[in-house]
């Protein structure tokens, strides 16, 4: 018999033998238990969760024959032939490989037939992200009318990506990454049951690299336990995750070296898929920047290099950073470290970072006004910046490995010099036209289809705009307020980019509608502006009284009806 993945071997079958999502598992057999499933669910969680076994659990067990408490038996016929993968009324689809919108098309046609051996027909879109517009469309349109006895379990590791009005009609679960005593305990359970031996530390180092995925951590098992005679020892579970990290971390690097944001943020992709967690990545990017600068350093210096992490790929490499640019990427990296700990969208800010130190345009304005410092500043003042920024980044290393949160070193930076363009760039005019004749509906109809404008860009345009949303639209016009200045800038300059994305939202919208770009920070002030300039015309006799009537003066009242009340915020001046 061919060999079977442990994973594989051990997947779990009732929802109890499901590790770390206890919430979620208990509240499905609850809902199995009391016959009050939904005809829709989105699992999302990063890969390897349980998001798929919890689908096919679910599947059998609102099927079974004889369930107990919400749980399938295992043993009926029904069961027996899902676990077998042959129950006919159990359709699984990778939207991975199936993402046309034929395939969809074919479930809205048979979704009609009832089940033919089942009570329900259960359809599994697993990577349910990658369907493309059209399927999604179709997909929607089943999910308005869904027949009787029909089920649909969509997962996804990137929710963001699937539109709102599908999720809206689903019930949603987020799968969370398992614990590591969680991962632990069961890879002792496993290689207890097939008496494998094993070396304790060994189990931790793969439950460490694993971070979050169980089907990782088993995968991972699986190669180590390739390498012995069925016995599992630290050399080689060093041996295979050491080699995962570093092909990857090669590939990433040498995506930004040759400044290509849409390889970089591929590789990024790939790796926070593999179950990496973004912290972890972001302190082993500035590990193998400080070596770079160590190797590069050509002194002394290169002796302290770290051998473990400076492989000879990462070696071979070294030429196309110079130091400067490793300066920068380790300030980038060192910012988003804060952003990383303080939210849940870690994604997003790696995305960001990804194309930030890889953009060559960026990387290069950023660079500019060091570079003028420099051919002021004589050799010797030259190396005592070197040995400094060398040590600041050791101690940084250090207190990372220590796990205490460091300061950002941020050397000085041109941040003024792109700050005095932010005003510069600012189209008012445009805005306060949107502003002119904004409606809440307007604005409602622009975030309904900013998904869809969303998955008609490119890699690299849909990471800078994902820090955008619509803040305010006319029935000719959306305001799109950016979280960072920079990214603002970015895309305000950029202007055949600009009029892709009005060409696209005035497709989606049926009707002209021009985008005009804000920076977030700005857009309060701008807000008010218009409103102020309002009140000054409308009643130019009163400008004085305004201080005294807030609520009750019918220009807050328009505002109000136009933003809505929580955002329109009446302050004395
Ligand atoms: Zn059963």
């Amino acid at each position: 018999m061919a060999y079977q993945a442990l994973y594989r071997v051990w997947r779990p079958q009732t929802f109890s033998d499901v590790i770390g999502q206890d919430v979620i598992t208990q509240t499905l057999r609850n809902a199995v238990a009391s016959h009050m499933t939904s005809h829709a669910y989105l699992f999302s969680g990063p890969r390897g969760t349980g998001k798929t076994s919890c689908a096919k659990i679910l599947a059998k067990a609102v099927n079974c024959l004889n369930p107990h408490d919400g749980e399938p038996c295992n043993e009926c016929e029904i069961c027996k032939a899902a676990n077998e993968n042959r129950l006919n009324d159990v359709i699984e689809i990778d939207a991975a490989s199936n993402n046309g919108v034929e395939e969809i098309r074919d479930i809205r046609d048979k979704v009609k037939y009832a089940p033919t051996e089942a009570q329900f027909k259960v359809y599994i879109i697993d990577e349910v992200h990658m369907l493309s517009q059209g399927a999604f469309n179709a997909l929607l349109k089943t999910l308005e009318e869904p027949p009787e006895n029909v089920m649909f379990i969509l997962a996804t590791t990137e929710p963001q990506k699937i539109p709102a009005t599908i999720i809206s009609r689903t019930q949603s679960f987020n799968f969370r990454r398992i614990s590591r005593q969680d991962i632990l305990t069961r890879m002792e359970f496993i290689l207890n049951d097939k008496k494998i031996e094993y070396d304790e530390e060994a189990l931790n180092i793969i439950a460490a690299s694993a971070e979050g995925g169980m089907r990782d951590a088993l995968s991972i098992l699986d190669q180590a336990l390739s390498y012995g005679d069925d016995s599992l020892t630290l050399k080689n579970a060093q041996e295979v995750t050491g080699a995962l990290s570093n092909e990857q971390i090669v590939s990433y690097m040498t995506a930004i070296a040759d400044n290509k944001p849409a390889e970089a943020l591929t590789s990024l992709y790939q790796i926070l898929a593999s179950g990496r967690s973004a912290l972890r990545f972001t302190e082993m990017i500035i590990r193998v920047c400080r070596n770079l600068i160590l190797y590069n350093s050509n002194s002394d210096l290169s002796k302290q290099m770290d051998n473990s992490v400076m492989t000879k790929e990462l070696l071979a490499i070294s030429d196309k950073f110079d130091n400067q640019r490793l300066f920068y990427i380790v300030d980038q990296v060192s910012a988003t470290q804060k952003n990383l700990k303080n939210s849940n969208q870690t994604d997003i800010y790696m995305e960001i970072l990804t194309v930030k130190i890889s953009e060559p345009k960026i990387a290069k304005q950023a660079l500019a006004a060091p570079t003028e410092v420099k051919n002021d500043s004589d050799n010797s003042q030259e190396f005592d910046k070197l040995r400094d920024e060398i040590s600041h980044l050791q101690n940084e290393v250090k207190d990372l490995s220590n796990g205490v949160q460091v300061a950002n070193p941020a050397p000085a930076k041109p941040k003024t010099h792109r700050r005095a363009n932010t005003n510069a760039r600012l189209n008012k005019t445009a805005i306060y036209k949107v502003l002119g004749s904004a409606t809440k509906d307007d604005l409602a109809a622009a975030r309904d289809i900013w998904p869809d404008l969303m998955s008609m860009l490119s890699i690299t345009q849909r990471a800078m705009m994902k820090v955008a949303e619509p803040v305010a639209a006319s029935s000719e016009g959306i305001v799109v307020a950016f979280d960072y200045a920079m990214w603002f800038e970015q895309v305000q300059d950029d202007s055949e980019f600009l009029k892709e994305l009005s060409d696209n939202t005035s497709k989606l919208m049926k009707k002209d509608c021009q985008i005009v770009l804000v920076p977030k920070a700005d857009w309060p002030k701008i807000r008010k502006e218009y409103i102020d300039n309002n009140i000054d015309l409308s009643n130019p006799d009163n400008v004085e009284s305004k201080k005294e009537t807030k609520k009750t003066d019918p220009t807050v009242d328009e505002a109000v009806k136009l933003f809505g009340e929580d955002i329109v915020d009446v302050k004395d001046d």
